[in-house]
């Protein structure tokens, strides 16, 4: 009798857990055709990117010829492609269920989103094969997003020790991509750079265009600065942005096998043109341009720079403006190259 009981109860027990799986069933195919009908599933938002609007236009060293396919299309209003878009989110499972709708399949390939911040892939192949890989891999994305990169290219200049004291003064980090002939000339900058927070970036020895000469010395001119900036601040810079934003992706191979990112910039001024040397333009660009999440290209070997920034930091402070190195603002690895739609 009481074995009896027990079946009857395990009968029942059964009986109620096939029922519930059936429902779970129902309720998942039900989810899924919604889903595949619909397209409810959001679609990651793009972040952190440039709109085309913002694309670099600045001629800055730029080739009087046309930009050649080598790469120095400072001028390519080219983006990268959008983000793929899926009505699968990642989590579900790669089922491959027939449903009413027509819509069936869910493979597996498309399970992966891709986001802005994703590297783009380059089809583009090169004698190394080597630093190849390490550059498509990796996705960067904005680690102090509120905040703002200032960079100054082309020094340390005359006006450096000013800006300096400047920027000692607000306590603000900026970020400088220096000329090697520089860093030897005025050794005591770097090191007040290094010794104050600052990060010190590799922008050639002697300003050359690196998709325009020869393997050989494009690797020399990037060494050369690692290694006088090493010597002074005992540490080698992780970060390089090529002279004049000519670029190619032997550029960004050497700069990543001596472990360097490439670093280039969403805003830019202008602030070397004959027309832009004035202190209230550089003031004023900076108040109506400065946006969190960006990095500015500004050259502090310019007076009309240097005044106009420092005329412009405590009220971007004021109006509540923080700043941080590249570092600071995104993590690279070498062979990386930001922002991704300068690569081509
Ligand atoms: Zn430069």
């Amino acid at each position: 009798m009481r074995k009896f009981k027990f079946k009857r109860q395990l009968a029942l027990i059964i009986a109620i857990a096939v029922i519930l799986s059936l429902f779970a069933a129902v309720a998942l195919i039900l989810a899924m055709g919604g889903c595949a009908i619909t397209g409810s599933i959001p679609v990651p938002a793009m972040t952190n990117e440039t709109s085309p609007a913002e694309m670099p236009t600045t001629k800055e060293s730029t080739p009087a010829s046309p930009p050649s396919s080598s790469g120095n299309a400072i001028t390519s209003n080219t983006m990268p492609p959008a983000p793929e878009t899926t009505a699968v989110p990642s989590s579900l499972p790669s089922l491959d269920i027939s449903l009413k709708s027509g819509k069936t399949t869910v493979p597996p390939t498309t399970t992966k989103p891709k986001t802005s911040a994703t590297k783009q892939t380059s089809n583009k192949t090169t004698s190394s094969a080597g630093t190849t890989e390490k550059t498509t891999t990796t996705a960067a994305s904005l680690s102090a997003p509120g905040a703002v990169a200032i960079t100054f290219d082309d020094g340390p200049g005359k006006h450096t020790g000013k800006l300096l004291d400047a920027l000692k003064k607000y306590d603000v980090r900026v970020t400088f991509f220096v000329q090697g002939q520089f860093v030897e000339s005025r050794p005591d900058l770097i090191l007040r750079m290094h010794q104050e927070g600052h990060q010190i970036a590799n922008h050639t020895y002697s300003h050359k265009y690196l998709s325009q000469v020869s393997a050989d010395v494009r690797r020399s001119q990037l060494k050369s600065t690692s290694d006088a900036i090493e010597r002074i601040t005992g540490s080698r810079p992780t970060l390089m942005r090529p002279p004049g934003g000519y670029r190619s992706e032997p550029v960004y191979q050497e700069a990543g096998k001596q472990g360097m990112a490439t670093v280039f910039w969403d805003l830019d001024p202008g602030d070397w043109k004959k027309n832009n040397k004035n202190v209230n333009y550089i003031y004023n660009y900076l108040l109506d341009h400065t946006k969190k999440g960006k990095i500015i290209l500004l050259h502090d070997i310019h007076q009309t720079t240097v005044d106009g920034f420092i005329k412009a930091l405590p009220v971007l402070i004021e109006r509540g403006f923080t700043f941080v190195t590249v570092d600071g603002l995104v993590k690279l690895q070498p062979g990386d190259v930001y922002p991704s739609y300068w690569r081509r």
